[in-house]
């Protein structure tokens, strides 16, 4: 008897919770945040001044299914396709199994019960991530494209499960006790961290307008659940209008996706403020956050790229329903510049460096990015050839190119296979995303990266996360110089030099690493074949001075005795053999790289060392990286000119299988 009671105890309990989860009230005060003059809401105005709300809500909802003047760029209802990830995404949804982040794979379930709190690995982006909620899109468009009810069903039970269990707690405790909720303030404080933090909002905020265009036709979409989902919408805007992140590029992306909601919900009262408050965001921070030379100030290809496409969308968006003229002509012209600057940056099969936590993206969608912005810059004849893949358009003139702002130096003997390109990074102080790698950089040979970086692996979360997220940002792993093997203190470089044409061309830039040490590098690239890098480490720090390559994933052979290296990868080879007029060593070091979120691979990388004690001002190595050709053997020398430091320049004599290279730079 007494178990029976407890089953009707904890069944009505469900039977009650399921109710209360899925419920859909209407919510009245919506009206109140809705112009009602707007053209094509008099029906609605009249109804809810007679107090008929059910009957306005009714019509609001008929208003939406047949609004015609409203349009999303980048959504094509006739030609409506879904990939086979996608659907996956959103059948996996159905048993709520979620598509949180593609760095874990297979996707974890959340409960028959959903618990938005699950969080079985502690990295930051696999809590904030999920709710970003990435299969809704999926979900939209399969059902759209299948008219299966049971997406629809599916995706209002978990939209308001997820608005009754994510409540918004970003307030007071007394405002929030007031709501009566039955979830105690501490733990949806806790929770709001996560579920509402400006970025994760900003990236509803966009979503959530496609997936209005695919479900408003559902039986399912009703008039009540349109209140519960405007009433969820204005609050999210609501939000990210006074909790703007401080800068970087989350404030980009939160000013984007405030333009969008303002553009495409326009019946807000609020909707010109929301769209304005985005676009002067945009026009503002185009000039902080982007150099001269069109480089973003983050210094991370990755994050350079998404900024791009952040500026294009808001441009599209605003454009296609008339508001174009928001932006500056100086605003279209640095887009345009950032684009220029990303196509100087990558190598010929469209990849990016991989520096600071930048990963890399599938060639086919960095082509469709520049199909995307050879429309909003349909003169640019370069844009064109990269968006054609050479079947139109000029590729630009030049082939090395500096950009000594943001501290990016390319040199390039072709903009098609085969071709030699190394990308250097030296710049200014960055943010975030940013590594303590001055001085490192990328060499492309023929049709292969043979030194790609490190990259980020991971971000940010617990101990065990940031451990390894540490491991990829170390200076040590860079193809760079290092005192002690430690990180640099200050990453601030300068450009000494930069002479991108003739037969020898030249780079000089110098960094303040340590407070007690200052690395000079010299590159020259010599005949548009091989480099002669040049590292001088100057001032009072002693200890172990160091100067590291990494190479790709593959056997290399080691000559200690002759501080050199020769790669015995399938394709493409070099030769580096490093010269210095102190006692050196060559060791091999721990080596990975990492394109992708947690996914790297082995590989080898190694030091050439010395000692540097306090009578000693100044550790001095000049390496050579010579490209060789099948198994040929190659007798590389140098040495320098001038036999101490100088300010103003260096002189060094290289010899290559007997031919000799007097070079030198002043400055
Ligand atoms: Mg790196």
């Amino acid at each position: 008897m007494k178990r029976t009671l407890i089953n009707i105890i904890i069944c009505i309990t469900l039977i009650f919770f399921s109710i209360n989860v899925s419920a859909q009230k209407l919510r009245s005060e919506v009206f109140d945040l809705i112009n009602l003059e707007y053209p094509g809401l008099k029906e609605v105005k009249i109804l809810y001044e007679e107090g008929k709300n059910a009957e306005a809500a009714k019509a609001l909802l008929k208003y939406y299914r047949t609004r015609t003047n409203i349009y999303h760029p980048e959504v094509d209802l006739k030609n409506l396709k879904i990939s086979e990830k996608e659907k996956k995404w959103a059948d996996d949804a159905l048993e709520h199994t979620f598509f949180v982040h593609e760095g874990y794979q297979p996707s974890f379930n959340y409960g028959k019960d959903i618990n938005w709190k699950y969080w079985p690995i502690k990295d930051n982006e696999l809590r904030w991530q999920l709710h970003r909620q990435k299969w809704f899109i999926p979900m939209g468009k399969a059902y759209k494209i299948t008219k299966d009810e049971k997406y629809a069903k599916e995706w209002i039970f978990q939209f308001m499960d997820w608005i009754n269990k994510n409540p918004y707690a970003l307030i007071s405790k007394n405002e929030y006790e007031q709501k009566n909720l039955n979830i105690p303030f501490e733990d949806a404080k806790e929770n709001a961290q996560f579920a509402w933090r400006p970025l994760e909002v900003s990236h509803r905020l966009e979503a959530q307008i496609e997936q209005f265009i695919y479900f408003i036709d559902s039986p399912n979409f009703t008039p009540e659940f349109l209140t519960e989902f405007l009433l969820n919408y204005h609050l999210h805007a609501t939000h990210i209008l006074h909790n703007y992140s401080e800068q970087g590029n989350h404030l980009l992306f939160e000013a984007q996706r405030m333009i969008y909601a303002g553009t495409f919900f326009p019946e807000f009262k609020d909707a010109t403020l929301w769209r304005k408050s985005g676009i002067d965001i945009l026009n503002k921070e185009i000039n902080e956050q982007v150099y001269e030379d069109g480089g973003h100030f983050e210094l991370d290809p990755h994050y350079h790229l998404a900024v791009i496409n952040i500026f294009c969308k808001a441009l599209q968006f605003t454009q296609a329903n008339g508001f174009s003229n928001e932006f500056s002509a100086e605003f279209l012209n640095k887009v345009e510049k950032m684009i220029i600057f990303y196509m100087n940056i990558s190598f010929p099969d469209y990849s990016n460096p991989c520096f600071s936590d930048a990963k890399l993206a599938e060639k086919r969608e960095i082509i469709n990015n520049y199909k995307k912005w050879s429309k909003i810059f349909p003169d640019n004849k370069e844009i064109e050839y990269f968006a054609t893949e050479g079947k139109k358009g000029e590729l630009p003139a030049y082939l090395s190119k500096g950009f000594l702002n943001s501290g990016f130096y390319v040199f390039r003997n072709s903009w098609t296979i085969p071709a030699t390109v190394m990308v250097l990074k030296a710049g200014p102080q960055a943010f975030w995303h940013c590594q303590p790698d001055n001085g490192t950089f990328e060499l492309w040979l023929n049709d292969e990266n043979l030194f790609p970086d490190s990259g980020s692996y991971i971000y940010g979360g617990d101990d065990k996360v940031m451990s390894e997220r540490n491991w990829f940002r170390q200076t040590k792993v860079h193809n760079t110089l290092t005192l002690n093997d430690s990180n640099y203190q200050n990453t601030n470089s300068k450009c000494l030099l930069w002479q991108p044409n003739g037969k020898v061309q030249k780079l000089v830039i110098e960094t303040q690493c340590y407070d007690n040490l200052k690395h000079r590098r010299s590159v020259f690239f010599v005949d548009n074949n091989f480099f002669v890098i040049v590292d001088e480490a100057v001032g009072n720090g002693t200890g172990k001075v160091g100067i590291h390559y990494q190479l790709k994933e593959g056997e290399i052979s080691l000559d200690k005795q002759k501080h050199s290296l020769v790669t015995c990868f399938p394709k493409n080879n070099i030769m580096l053999q490093c010269f210095s007029p102190d006692e050196i060593c060559l060791k091999e070091e721990e080596g990975w790289y990492s394109t992708a979120y947690r996914k790297k691979k082995s590989r080898p990388a190694v030091v050439l060392e010395t000692q540097k004690n306090a009578n000693k001002p100044v550790s001095r190595f000049i390496t050579i990286i010579y490209p060789m050709n099948d198994k040929e053997k190659n007798e590389l020398f140098a040495t320098f000119g001038n036999k101490n430091f100088d300010e103003n320049g260096l002189k060094i004599q290289v010899k290559v299988n007997q031919k000799t290279y007097n070079l030198e730079n002043h400055f």
